[in-house]
């Protein structure tokens, strides 16, 4: 099934000159979900994942099915004063300012097994401040997955050796 068919282009959202990619045509499809799904778990089944995260907050659709799939935990990595315990932050550059992501510091133990994931990869740098949160609590990254990659902002670079899949290439 081409899964592209359920990705709807919304224009000048959220701000004027921004195309988004809006995947609740996808949720809402059980067979194209099903299908995203599995393309998805086909590259991780067998690497024995610890924790599943999700980033906020339309990681967290299929960061659930993940872990659930994948019989691991689930950890929300979430925007600043979300999470009730004790967190460790990272903050990342936006085109205009910054942005923090927060992880509760007992999310992971070391040396656990970590696969991350969220909706998109765009410019990257959202990713790229969840490998950090990652890393300061000693988990080792499995894979960076995501529902789509927009392979023209480059998101990849800024990952590292870090292994990257997505469903999707834009
Ligand atoms: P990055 O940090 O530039 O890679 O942006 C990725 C983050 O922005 C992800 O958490 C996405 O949820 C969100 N994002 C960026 N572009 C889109 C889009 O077109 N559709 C949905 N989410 C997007």
């Amino acid at each position: 099934m081409p899964l592209k068919k359920y990705i709807r282009d919304i224009q000048d959202f959220p701000k004027p000159g921004i195309g988004f990619k809006d995947i609740t045509p996808l949720l809402s499809n059980p067979i194209a979900r099903q299908e995203t799904l599995d393309l998805l778990l086909s590259t991780v089944k067998d690497k024995k994942i610890d924790k599943v995260i999700g980033v906020e907050s339309r990681g967290f659709f299929f960061g659930i099915l993940l872990a659930e799939a994948l019989n691991a935990g689930f950890i929300p990595v979430r925007k600043p004063k979300k999470l009730p315990f004790e967190t460790i932050s990272a903050t990342y550059d936006l085109e205009y300012g910054t942005d923090t992501l927060e992880i509760h510091i007992d999310a992971i133990e070391k040396g656990d097994r970590v696969l991350i994931h969220d909706d998109v990869l765009a410019t990257g740098g959202t990713a790229k401040a969840v490998c950090e949160l990652v890393e300061r609590l000693g988990g080792e990254i499995v894979q960076c997955n995501f529902l789509m990659e927009l392979s023209f902002l480059n998101g990849r670079e800024k990952l590292g050796d870090n292994e990257i899949f997505a469903a999707m290439t834009y």
